[in-house]
């Protein structure tokens, strides 16, 4: 999928926060923070929803989510975590390729997205991941 922005991460074409990756799948920081120290992480292969993955890569993006997740929990103790996925273009996904979202909360913020997002300058970006890194 050469016209796909997480494709082009995982070859190295768009630069990225990188937090940490295995052979199936890299999390990185959200360039929108919901709130600091979003992450995603991404299937290297591109495969469109979560219907679409094979098994390795189902098993490597589920241990890292729980890893990233405690990571968070410790780097920046966060009231609670909201880790989605994306639905589809019908809920308004942007990028096509399948992701796990980490939102670390800090107050009584429910589940609704804060708007708007956070565009944190990369060395912001790069400090939570070295955190985050920090932690795991
Ligand atoms: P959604 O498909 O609704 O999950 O939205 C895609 C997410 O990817 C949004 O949260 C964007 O901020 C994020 N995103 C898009 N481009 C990049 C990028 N180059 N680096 C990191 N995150 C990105
Ligand atoms: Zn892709």
């Amino acid at each position: 999928m050469t016209d796909c922005v997480f494709c082009k991460i995982v070859a190295g074409q768009i630069p990225a926060t990188k937090v940490t990756e295995d052979d199936a799948c890299v999390a990185f920081m959200d360039i929108g923070q919901v709130n600091p120290g979003h992450v995603l992480v991404a299937a290297k292969l591109h495969a469109k929803d979560v219907y679409a993955l094979d098994e390795a890569q189902a098993a490597s993006i589920a241990r890292t989510v729980v890893r990233v997740a405690r990571a968070i929990r410790a780097a920046f103790a966060p009231q609670g975590l909201s880790v989605y996925q994306a639905n589809g273009e019908a809920a308004g996904q942007t990028v096509l390729h399948y992701h796990v979202h980490l939102v670390p909360r800090y107050a009584n913020d429910g589940m609704a997205f804060t708007w708007p997002v956070q565009n944190p300058p990369r060395a912001a970006l790069e400090a939570h991941a070295a955190r985050i890194r920090a932690a795991l």
